[in-house]
């Protein structure tokens, strides 16, 4: 029987890159995102950092469902703004989720800082509860720069501005495997597999 799990994100880009990243790990899980649960309320992401959002998020989920809860908090912290926008990244224009408006802020905030200032670095927290109350937390991180011109169709969010360390074309240009292996969520994903699996068996 395949167990059911709940990925705490309305957002069906994360939701395809979890879905695709346990694949790969070798976990066969029937995951299914919180649209299942329309009842569910908001959780208010309140904590101070990405690991705090992710617990948060899988906790109050996996206490509304009975079910096992995977969450994740991700963002992009830019060093010329102070590792700014972070834990804001989703909101960072005001309005949650509008991503064109978020990226189209950042890059406007960071148009005077020269190229080799233009660092920044893409962060993952990803968390497992449990009904029995076992939990874990995991990080990965993707280190790299802002360009100042968009390119890129695939992935969401910052991409189309992002280019990691030791390449050219940016995270929007990569195919979904090939983001997979290097990024933050990816890491965190793949670092949280032994123990999904071992919790799970
Ligand atoms: P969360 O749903 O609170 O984790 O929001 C994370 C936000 O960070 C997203 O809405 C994006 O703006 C940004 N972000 C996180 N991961 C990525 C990524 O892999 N590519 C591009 N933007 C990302």
């Amino acid at each position: 029987m395949t167990i059911k799990v709940v990925i705490a994100s309305r957002n069906e880009h994360k939701i395809d890159e979890m879905r695709r990243i346990l694949h790969e790990a070798g976990l066969s899980l029937d995951l299914v995102g919180i649209r299942e649960f329309p009842d569910l309320p908001d959780v208010d992401e309140t904590g101070t950092t990405f690991a705090e959002n992710a617990l948060l998020k899988a906790r109050e989920i996996c206490a509304f469902t009975g079910l096992p809860a995977i969450a994740d908090d991700s963002g992009l912290c830019v060093d010329a703004l102070g590792g700014m926008p972070g834990i804001f990244s989703a909101r960072w224009a005001g309005t949650h989720g509008n991503d064109m408006a978020n990226l189209q802020l950042l890059l406007a905030q960071i148009s005077h800082v020269a190229s080799d200032r233009r660092t920044a670095s893409f962060h993952c927290a990803a968390a497992i509860v449990m009904p029995s109350g076992a939990e874990k937390v995991v990080e990965g991180t993707m280190a790299g720069r802002i360009i100042d011109t968009p390119r890129g169709t695939n992935g969401f969010g910052y991409d189309p501005i992002f280019i990691a360390e030791g390449y050219s074309i940016t995270t929007a240009e990569m195919d979904s495997a090939s983001k997979d292996a290097i990024s933050h969520r990816g890491l965190a994903i793949a670092a949280l597999a032994p123990t999904l699996s071992h919790l799970l068996a």
